[in-house]
């Protein structure tokens, strides 16, 4: 059964957040980020420290993913495949609306 929905704090803000900042200065990024959060720990979920650690798009809840990101050497924050989109995913179950970066893909 799907669809239950993931205990704890909703750190949907705090991607939608880090979409956002994709190009700018990551030290300026992570202090306003760090700032507001409980623990820095879900900042890495999406943001990879280590080249082997980056993903294309990243699951952060039971049908929900964001984009992958990364910073590069001019400590720039940048998405793994800024290519990526929601229409290039498929959703695992027809049950639960499925959506990256907030946008539903799979969806008729
Ligand atoms: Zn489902």
């Amino acid at each position: 059964m799907h669809g239950k929905k993931e205990r704890g704090y909703d750190y949907t803000p705090l991607f939608r957040f880090l979409l956002s900042k994709v190009g700018e200065d990551w030290n300026e990024i992570y202090r306003e980020a760090s700032s507001r959060l409980d623990k820095t720990e879900p900042i890495y979920w999406l943001v990879a420290m280590k080249e082997e650690d980056e993903k294309e798009y990243v699951r952060t809840g039971e049908s929900t993913y964001f984009s992958g990101m990364y910073v590069d050497d001019n400590e720039k924050l940048r998405l793994v495949n800024p290519e990526l989109q929601a229409k290039n995913l498929t959703p695992f179950c027809d049950c639960c609306t499925h959506t990256l970066n907030g946008k539903v893909f799979g969806a008729e």
